[in-house]
């Protein structure tokens, strides 16, 4: 065959050649041992929790060589592509702490590097002149049947080659058609698909060495893959190979699920004369389907923390996710962030060997405990700001209440935790704070909860305990003092101390802690909440007043 003659035919206007391409994308000028690494979401959609933690991977493994970390946009699939879904990829790496330092910065903004574009769709003639090559090569052939087997045909296809071959050998009946043939096709106008010509030995597997699972066996490619579509774009085997090449990526990141592919990248590389990057293939988030009780995929479709954005709509600070996400890659960030609590997380000795290689589960709990200890740290004004912040985006009335009350707000929010050796731990996300405080705020206290009382406790005693307390309570007291005044009343109306009481609970109504809770209850209609007599002063002794009277009259 006249490979040459037929890469004419094929691509008769494309002029441009490989060496072209390498000439005019040279090397990058860093130090030796400097990484490479890109993130290539496509944009399908929202920008998935999955995709951020592979970019955190790439952003270490290319800051700690003092390296590159690119966003590329692999939009060949014209079908799945959504309005908008690149910017927010862009978006949410920005958000997430995770900002590249080339490629893609937005819509309608400059892509940055000199190895652009940064965007598949605007690199098809690249992809034309290295397709041609490949032809040249008699690496490739065009393809004029059906476009994509089914996965019944394929199944079928496959069982029948095993029954007579005794393997599997995915090759394209069109490889045998010879120039006449071909040029027959092309001048009935019947469209086309550039397809590898494989090679691979169907019983032979060679060794790979993973950056993450270390050295892997894999089989040798059989496949013909699909190297343009007819309609002339090339899907990510090829456009991934073109464009990691021409941008001297040194290390790919991505899912295991490309893991099965990667015999035909390899492939495909060799045909070029191309030495291929590292691979890292990631673990994949998974979590236990609620139905089955299976382990899945973190899925867009049932999972909403699948989506970053999920996690700005709940108001976690970013560097949560952040945190979560490497304590998932690398198991000693917990203890290190022990040793080091207050070393900003991108100081952590990060370290692809240490990836685990099993599929690691989602965990809300963990994710809350890791940022209730980031928000445990933030003075008292600065979470109030970024908690209007918050609700001026997702929930204005909050917001409004926020300010209205803007000093008891804020002397809330510093409560045992600006200076405190143990600060508080309560608050993990934005969103739960309305739910956790709103009884500080008249707009949302509901009257009716300071009716629930332990009910061991008999109601006389209740009112009698709060009207005498209303008699005496002064909002000037200090803890000690609020304390002293709690007890002697709680001790004139039948309540004893700890031990007194213990030694002979028959004889008394209850405990100090039974009167206290009292108060607390009638106060802000909560069993537990953080420093009573604190909370007392913020509320101001008229609303405090308000409240335990509602109780006294109402409690029947
Ligand atoms: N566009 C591919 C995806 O979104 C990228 C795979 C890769 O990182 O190489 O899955």
């Amino acid at each position: 065959m006249d490979y040459q003659k037929l890469a004419n035919l094929l691509y008769k206007n494309i002029h441009t050649t490989p060496e072209y391409y390498y000439e005019k994308f040279p090397e990058r000028n860093l130090a030796p041992k400097a990484e490479v690494t890109r993130i290539a979401p496509s944009p399908t959609g929202f920008f998935h929790t999955g995709t951020l933690f592979g970019s955190m991977i790439d952003k270490f493994v290319a800051d700690k060589s003092n390296g590159v970390f690119f966003l590329r946009i692999e939009d060949t699939d014209q079908k799945r592509k959504i309005q908008g879904a690149s910017d927010i990829a862009y978006q949410m790496l920005k958000k997430f702490n995770t900002s590249p330092d080339e490629g893609f910065m937005g819509e309608g903004k400059e892509q940055l590097g000199s190895y652009g574009s940064y965007v598949q769709s605007e690199r098809l003639e690249i992809y034309h002149a290295f397709a041609k090559r490949l032809v040249e090569l008699g690496r490739a052939f065009p393809c004029f049947c059906k476009q994509t087997e089914g996965k019944e045909d394929i199944k079928e296809r496959r069982a029948k080659q095993l029954e007579e071959l005794g393997s599997i050998i995915d090759h394209d009946p069109c490889r045998n058609l010879d120039i006449a043939d071909i040029e027959l096709n092309l001048k009935m106008g019947k469209p086309w698909a550039l397809k590898l010509l494989s090679t691979g030995d169907p019983d032979k597997t060679f060794k790979f060495t993973d950056m993450i699972k270390g050295e892997r066996e894999i089989h040798e490619n059989t496949k013909d893959i699909v190297l343009v579509k007819s309609n002339g774009i090339p899907p990510y085997a090829l456009a991934h190979i073109v464009d990691d090449t021409l941008m001297h990526v040194t290390t790919v990141v991505r899912g295991e699920e490309w893991w099965p592919s990667l015999s035909a990248h390899l492939e495909l590389f060799r045909a070029f004369g191309l030495k291929p990057p590292k691979y890292a293939h990631t673990p994949v988030i998974c979590k236990l389907d609620e139905k089955t009780g299976n382990k899945r995929k973190l899925s867009k479709r049932y999972d909403p923390e699948a989506d970053t954005r999920w996690f700005v709509v709940e108001g976690y600070p970013t560097t949560a996710l952040n945190e979560y996400l490497l304590n998932l890659l690398n198991s000693d960030f917990e203890n290190w962030r022990k040793a080091n609590p207050d070393a900003p997380y991108t100081d952590f000795p990060f370290s692809l060997k240490k990836v685990g290689s099993s599929n690691p589960m989602f965990d809300v709990v963990k994710i809350n405990d890791i940022s209730k200890n980031i928000v445990s740290k933030i003075p008292g004004k600065e979470l109030l700001r970024f908690i209007v912040d918050w609700a001026n985006e997702f929930d204005q009335d909050f917001a409004a209440v926020l300010l209205r009350n803007q000093d008891m707000a804020e002397k809330l929010f510093s409560l045992d935790r600006d200076g405190a050796q143990r600060p508080r731990k309560d608050i993990s996300h934005a969103s739960e704070v309305k739910e956790l405080f709103g009884y500080m705020f008249d707009e949302y206290f509901d009257k009716t909860t300071s009716l629930n009382f332990d009910e061991k406790q008999p109601k006389e005693s209740i009112v009698k305990l709060l009207t005498e307390y209303k008699k005496v309570y002064s909002e000037t007291d200090d803890k000690q003092a609020w304390f002293e005044k709690l007890k002697e009343v709680a001790t004139a109306c039948g309540y004893a101390d700890m031990k007194t009481y213990k030694a002979n609970p028959e004889a008394y109504v209850g405990n100090i802690a039974d009167a206290s809770n009292i108060v607390r209850v009638a106060v802000t209609g909560r069993a537990n909440t953080p420093d009573l007599c604190s909370l007392m002063q913020m509320l101001g002794k008229n609303r405090v007043l308000e409240r335990i009277d509602y109780v006294v009259s109402n409690l029947k």
